[in-house]
């Protein structure tokens, strides 16, 4: 003989509606949501507690760990500024001066037989 369905829990939730949680592998069972979720609650708040973690702790640790990624963009940033300004030297059209110079140097002799060489 089985007993009717229970109408509030052992804690004094009522047993109605959506605060009745039935596991998929037990379906006839009849558990109280509201007490499992309290009780996942104090074991959350147990395992933190032996971990010294607390939600300080870790808001400070994110806190963190944003201003690290904070300053790594701005390296980023900085780096991609310093490759575009490269760039844009590497890629300015060759200034050829026409100083003359005995000795061949830059602008001098030497350089300018050498630009037409390659543009020949
Ligand atoms: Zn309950």
């Amino acid at each position: 003989m089985s007993r009717p369905p229970a109408t509030h829990c052992k804690r004094g939730h009522p047993m109605v509606g959506d605060n009745v949680y039935s596991p998929p592998s037990n379906p006839d069972r009849r558990n109280c949501r509201t007490c499992i979720v309290a009780r996942n609650e104090a074991r959350d708040r147990r395992a933190c507690l032996d971990h010294h973690v607390t939600i300080a702790s870790l808001r400070a640790e994110l806190a963190a760990t944003r201003q690290q990624l904070r300053a790594q963009r701005r390296v980023i940033a900085d780096l991609e500024r310093e490759r575009s300004r490269l760039a844009s030297i590497v890629n300015a059209p060759r200034v050829v001066t026409h100083r003359r110079r005995a000795d061949g140097g830059i602008g001098g002799k030497r350089e300018r037989r050498e630009m037409r060489s390659i543009a020949a």
